[in-house]
């Protein structure tokens, strides 16, 4: 599986494209659809399916228009659908935890609530995206409309539990960084220290 991080938008977000063969998919693509399509092309991608880390405007912003050009319904989880301001005939809502079976994909859906209700971090292979729930050395903002900061604690725990070595692909390049991994997180982000700090606490 290749992945590759498509930078765009004044805010710093990472669309990611993951193609195994002529096979993709794209997690969070937003901002400039022209692109979007232009590398898809280029390297001769069939995209197959798309999927939201959570309903933020910033990771979500003019997919409507490629989801209608490919016939997707965009991957999202129920409680973010509202937030996303999408017309529900372009989107696949679920609920919580799922594992979701796409051409040579295999992904499985973990809920990380805290940063928004329907917030969630993708497992595919050995790799994570985290939306905006963890960053390298940070998390995401827990003081917007459905946030809960508890909920965030839980959530950097249970990403503190995946295998070490997990790659993480964060929703933005903050500081020119958005990739990192489990093991250096759990030995070095302060909130996900805290976290697993006052495990009895929160669990
Ligand atoms: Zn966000």
């Amino acid at each position: 599986m290749n992945i590759e991080v498509l930078e765009l938008g004044p805010m710093a977000n990472c669309t990611y494209l993951l193609t195994q063969g002529h096979d993709a998919l794209l997690i969070d693509p937003a901002w400039d659809m022209n692109y979007i399509e232009h590398t898809l092309k280029t390297k001769g991608a069939d995209l197959r399916a798309v999927f939201f880390t959570h309903g933020h405007f910033d990771h979500v912003k003019e997919s409507e228009q490629l989801l209608r050009a490919h016939g997707l319904k965009a991957y999202i989880e129920k409680n973010d659908v509202l937030l996303s301001g999408l017309p529900e005939d372009v989107l696949q809502p679920y609920d919580g935890a799922q594992d979701i079976k796409i051409g040579p994909f295999a992904i499985h859906i973990i809920p990380t609530p805290g940063h928004t209700a329907g917030g969630v971090c993708l497992q595919i292979a050995d790799a994570v995206f985290t939306g905006d729930t963890l960053f390298p050395g940070a998390c995401g903002r827990v003081d917007l409309p459905s946030s809960d900061p508890r909920a965030m604690r839980k959530s950097l725990l249970t990403l503190s539990k995946l295998p070490e070595d997990t790659r993480v692909f964060a929703g933005h390049s903050y500081g020119g960084k958005c990739s990192s991994n489990i093991g250096y997180e759990r030995a070095t982000n302060p909130f996900m220290r805290s976290a697993i700090k006052d495990e009895k606490v929160i669990s």
